[in-house]
């Protein structure tokens, strides 16, 4: 995948994250339909908006990450071994910052 490539696809999937983050956040479009499925706004429903939200604003961390190693041209590279991450990981994650190695042993460490 070349850069370009690269970051189209990141920039869509920043794109369409934002929108999420703006409906989960209850900004315009949540709002107008709140106020038709009225305010019975119960705890599950805004526990798990709550939880959808710290992921969506997570992803959307490492996706900023991402372009911006775009930017410094270490687009593509493991940030911790610094050895290429493979391409069929980056088609599948574009926003992968580790190779597979890597990201299991940062998994591990949690
Ligand atoms: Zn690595």
């Amino acid at each position: 995948m070349d850069d370009t490539t690269a970051r189209e696809r990141l920039e869509s999937m920043l794109a369409e994250l934002d929108r999420s983050i703006g409906v989960l956040r209850g900004e315009p479009v949540a709002v107008a339909d709140r106020s038709a499925a009225d305010a019975g706004s119960d705890l599950t429903d805004t526990d798990r908006a709550q939880a959808m939200l710290t992921v969506a604003t997570t992803h959307r961390g490492a996706i900023l990450a991402a372009l911006k190693r775009l930017d410094e041209g270490t687009y593509g590279d493991c940030v911790d071994c610094g050895r290429p991450v493979p391409e069929g990981r980056l088609e599948a994650r574009p926003e992968a910052a580790r190779c597979v190695p890597c990201q299991a042993k940062q998994e591990r460490r949690r």
